[in-house]
């Protein structure tokens, strides 16, 4: 028998990670904190797709800087030129930063500035005449993007399997640091970031600590885990390993920056500073195609005095209306106190979270900072195992709560296939109180649903 025809989609758009038999919706509007897909259905986007839209959809002030821009200059090479828009929004970062964050590198995605980071961290090693280092170390259970630099560096197994012949060899991952599923009974918090130091200095040996160029992590890690930020004391303790080897520190913020964490990198919350930091999502909210890779001083040097070159030129890079538009967004974080208000909104969301669904049987964990939170759902709460199928309970309310009005983003991957089944809440940082209440009591009663 021939196989039965697939169902056609009526849709003629490449649909990315979902099924592309399956219809997708469409948004026909989006207005501060809702989405509009039909005319009788709004509903408040509780994730900004994947914590990406961080001041609301349309606002005015971006649209009048973007059309500004688009009226005084639209397009230019950055081989050749650089533009007010790209320099002041260099600037407003980078004069926020009291490190050594000196350049500021626009380019059009979070996976591009990932393997930008990865080539300015091989570069540094390059100019130094040390062309020896070829290694790179990231984690289990951390996302980068989806080029084949950054998938490499990623770890979500399933996700990579079509394409791991394509894939860096040079790469190798270390244990996530998640405290809630991987930090033994009888250990301490101190006890489980030295367990983690010491694997992380026990790979670098293994390599060989003169073959490494970087260490790469997500401060707080987003789209594979669900928000999982790490134990205190863990990124000082990688910060000290390869300071001793000489390793660079890469960190990656395209999910957590920008304000989302509550402070406006995230890594100021944990008392080290990076030598490369990458920056996304919420650096241009959405507005239009931009994210960013800082450079330290320490590396800019080098390239300086050595070639004085960075090969990684791109058509559309800083472009001028995604500069333009990412620099009102940027003016308004900082105008409007967003920052310290992601911060309180924060422990508003929080609270309602813990008061709605902390006893409920099938919540193990809920964490985050800022305005970035995970709902962990288990089978059992003394095991901490997941539902099988994997991943099932999570999106199910993820569904539940759409249909109740209430976009919030599932969870993708997990370590070792078992462990980690959450839902994602990263409303933009204008939410109200009342909103985030309205999302809280969505949540709840989708949990309820998929409970009974
Ligand atoms: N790094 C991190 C931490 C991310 O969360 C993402 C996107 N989810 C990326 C990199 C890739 O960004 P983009 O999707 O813009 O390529």
């Amino acid at each position: 028998h021939p196989p039965a025809p697939k169902p056609e989609s009526p849709h003629h758009s490449f649909l990315l990670h979902r099924s592309l038999l399956l219809p997708p919706d469409t948004v026909t509007h989006a207005s501060g904190t809702t989405l509009t897909l039909s005319p009788t259905r709004t509903i408040i986007d509780a994730c900004g797709g994947a914590a990406v839209s961080c001041i609301g959809h349309a606002n005015d002030e971006v649209l009048a800087a973007t059309i500004a821009q688009m009226r005084s200059v639209s397009y230019v090479h950055t081989g050749a030129y650089t533009t007010a828009a790209a320099e002041s929004l260099a600037s407003i970062i980078l004069n926020k930063n009291p490190y050594d964050l000196e350049k500021a590198l626009f380019v059009s995605s979070g996976s591009e500035a990932v393997d930008a980071a990865m080539k300015l961290a091989r570069q540094y090693f390059f100019e130094t005449g040390r062309p020896e280092r070829r290694n790179f170390v990231a984690r289990k259970q951390s996302y980068h993007g989806n080029t084949i630099g950054a998938m490499s560096l990623s770890s979500n197994l399933p996700r990579k399997v079509p394409y791991e012949p394509l894939l860096l060899t040079n790469v190798s991952h270390v244990s996530p640091a998640y405290a809630y599923q991987y930090q033994l009974a009888e250990e301490s918090e101190e006890q489980y970031v030295a367990r983690l130091a010491e694997e992380l200095d026990g790979e670098f040996r293994r390599l060989g600590p003169e073959s490494v160029i970087a260490f790469v992590a997500e401060p707080i890690v987003g789209a594979t885990s669900g928000c999982v930020p790490a134990p205190a004391g863990y990124f000082r303790a990688v910060r000290e390993i390869c300071d001793r080897y000489g390793i660079l520190l890469v960190l990656d913020e395209v999910m957590c920056g920008m304000g989302r964490s509550g402070s406006y990198f995230a890594f100021e919350q944990e008392g080290v500073v990076p030598d490369i930091l990458t920056i996304g999502k919420g650096l241009g909210g959405g507005y239009a195609p931009i994210a960013g890779v800082l450079v330290s001083r320490k590396v800019v040097d080098r390239l300086r005095d050595g070639t004085g070159m960075f090969n990684h030129g791109q058509t559309y890079q800083a472009h001028p209306l995604s500069c333009a538009s990412a620099l009102a967004v940027q003016k308004i974080i900082k105008r409007d106190g967003l920052v310290a208000r992601c911060r309180s909104m924060g422990q508003f969301l929080e609270g309602e979270l813990r008061e709605a669904l902390e006893g409920r049987k099938h919540v193990g964990n809920i964490r985050g900072r800022g305005l970035f939170w995970a709902v962990e759902f288990v089978q059992n709460k003394e095991t901490k195992r997941s539902f099988e199928p994997r991943l099932e309970f999570g999106h199910r309310v993820q569904k539940k709560a759409f249909d109740l009005g209430v976009a919030i983003y599932p969870g993708a991957g997990t370590v070792d296939g078992v462990r980690g089944d959450h839902v994602l809440i990263a409303p933009p940082y204008t939410i109200t109180e009342t909103e985030l209440r309205k999302i809280v009591e969505v949540v709840r009663e989708a949990y309820d649903v998929v409970e009974r």
